[in-house]
């Protein structure tokens, strides 16, 4: 498990991987969470699970408090993301973004505090309140069929939500200096077996590469396990452009 990190800053514009957070479960999946700080007000990404939850807020309080968190985006639906949002929306009074297609279902976590922005298909800019522009990029079918990233052009990182995602054994973990994979062909084994499981296509995962290939982006920063930044980001690219997944394995008659 890793401490808060600040991957970029400068006067007032700074983007901090909050933690790692663990579920309490040895089988619950460890999830990151992302704070963008722009002029004084907050933008949580994916700020995790019901029981994550206070441990999210416990090291968010160390930079801002919530009633300045303007925005909280959502990259889709699953528990891992939205589990802990109905205390958040009881918390701040934050402007929530998600997929247009999951509005409707989001009720059904006991959401009573209903402030949802819908994100179109197509994604798009949107510019908050500070002054912060985040660009929604879709990542759809990568797994969820509504599945947004968020690229910050201030810091050129890319929350890429579950693309990328890895799971990382304690013991090899325990030989990362820090929160950035060293050497795709050594971590490949521990992202391969997500991807190919839960990504839905390989025609999703080019779509996915072209799209992002026109971004300036140093650092592709997942909701789970270690980021890309350099030449492992550029190997992860090349590797997930051709990796077959999803429906590709199934054996047809
Ligand atoms: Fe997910």
């Amino acid at each position: 498990m890793h401490n808060d990190i600040t991957l970029f800053n400068d006067e007032s514009h700074r983007f901090i991987l909050l933690n790692e957070s663990d579920p309490g479960d040895e089988d619950g999946i460890p999830s990151n969470q992302y704070l963008i700080l722009h002029n004084g007000k907050g933008t949580l990404l994916d700020p995790g699970g019901f029981g994550v939850m206070p441990q999210v807020l416990n090291v968010m309080l160390q930079y801002i408090q919530p009633q300045d968190i303007e925005a909280i985006v959502l990259s889709h639906q699953d528990p891992d993301i939205v589990g802990g949002l109905s205390s958040w929306m009881r918390l701040t009074s934050a402007k929530v973004f998600a997929s247009r297609i999951w509005r409707r279902f989001l009720p059904h976590y006991g959401l009573t505090h209903m402030r949802f922005v819908d994100i179109p298909d197509e994604g798009g800019n949107i510019t908050l309140n500070s002054g912060l522009t985040l660009s929604f990029i879709p990542a759809h079918f990568l797994h969820s069929p509504g599945q947004i990233n968020v690229y910050d052009p201030l810091s050129k990182i890319l929350f890429s939500g579950d693309v990328g995602a890895s799971l990382v054994p304690l013991d090899e973990k325990a030989n990362h200096a820090d929160v950035f994979a060293q050497n795709f062909s050594t971590h490949r084994q521990f992202t391969e077996g997500f991807h190919k499981r839960y990504m839905a296509s390989n025609r999703a995962l080019r779509y996915w590469v072209q799209q992002v290939r026109k971004l300036d982006i140093d650092i592709i920063a997942p909701q789970h396990g270690l980021l890309y930044r350099g030449q492992v980001k550029d190997d992860f690219l090349d590797w997930v452009y051709d990796l077959p997944c999803g429906s590709d394995l199934f054996e047809l008659d």
